[in-house]
């Protein structure tokens, strides 16, 4: 008998995993992505009401096993993941990515916060932003030197001095060398998730000899087991369900 497992995902690797579980278990999203509805597992999509209302769904479902393959950067879900696991007694395991770390000829910068972003910007003309929404709430206080360019999942409307970007990983390599060419990017910014996916335009930064801009990552809680890979954390799933 497998566990019933509740999977939190929103990343490539929980759907990679959410591929593998039996109809038993459930797969859940916060709904700001694709929903896919080709999954053996059930799906439910939306938040559960902080800590309390996850461990309350915990219970009600019979959940054995929580997995939290969250992004690195959704620190909220994570702590209610293993804040609620306490309260219903059952073991969190997680995904924890390792982020990404600079080599030979690379100039990274880390940067606290959206005030420490903007600081450490100043000097720069065509800054290239891979870090998800937050700039689009900044569009306004675009400096009359600058002019932004926003990858983020989902396009809209540019203003006069942005042009805003919809777009999914994975990045191929050359895509990337475009990108930055076409644009005149003179700074990345960006999380620092360690995803393959999104890797490439780090080597561009580098190859070009460009400045990166990361926002730190956030603290997580430590639960009772913690992967570095997702290999790891499907074999030891592999001792304890059937058929994975
Ligand atoms: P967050 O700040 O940690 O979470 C905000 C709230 O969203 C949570 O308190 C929870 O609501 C709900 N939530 C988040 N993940 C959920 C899940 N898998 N299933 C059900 N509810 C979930 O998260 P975020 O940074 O907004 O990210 C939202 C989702 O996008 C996450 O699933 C994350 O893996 C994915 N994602 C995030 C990033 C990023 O850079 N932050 C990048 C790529 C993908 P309740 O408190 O009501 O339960």
């Amino acid at each position: 008998m497998s566990p019933r497992i509740l999977l939190l995902g929103g990343t490539t690797e929980a759907l990679r995993l959410a591929r593998r579980l039996g109809p038993e278990s459930i797969y859940s999203l916060a709904g700001l992505g694709r929903v896919p509805d080709d999954l053996p597992c059930q799906v439910r999509v939306g938040g559960f009401g902080g800590a309390e209302g996850l461990a309350g769904f915990i219970r009600e479902q019979g959940i054995e096993l929580l997995l939290d393959l969250t992004h690195p950067y959704a620190a909220q879900i994570s702590a209610n993941a293993a804040r609620a696991c306490e309260l219903s007694g059952i073991a969190c395991w997680a995904l924890r990515r390792p982020g990404w770390q600079a080599g030979e000829g690379d100039d990274w910068r880390e940067v606290d916060n959206w005030a420490g972003l903007v600081e450490a910007l100043k000097d720069f003309r065509r800054p290239l932003f891979t870090l998800g929404r937050e700039p689009l709430e900044h569009l306004h206080e675009i400096p009359l030197h600058q002019h932004w360019t926003v990858r983020c999942l989902t396009a809209q409307q540019g203003v006069p001095r942005a042009e805003i970007i919809g777009a999914r990983g994975p990045f191929e390599l050359d895509e990337e060398r475009a990108l930055f060419a076409r644009l005149g990017t003179d700074v990345l910014i960006s999380k620092n998730s360690g995803s393959q996916s999104t890797e490439p335009k780090l080597q561009v930064a580098r190859e070009l000899g460009l400045p990166v801009l990361l926002l730190r990552r956030p603290s997580l809680p430590s639960v009772k087991r913690e992967f570095v890979s997702f290999e790891a954390l499907a074999e030891a799933l592999s001792g304890i369900a059937v058929g994975m």
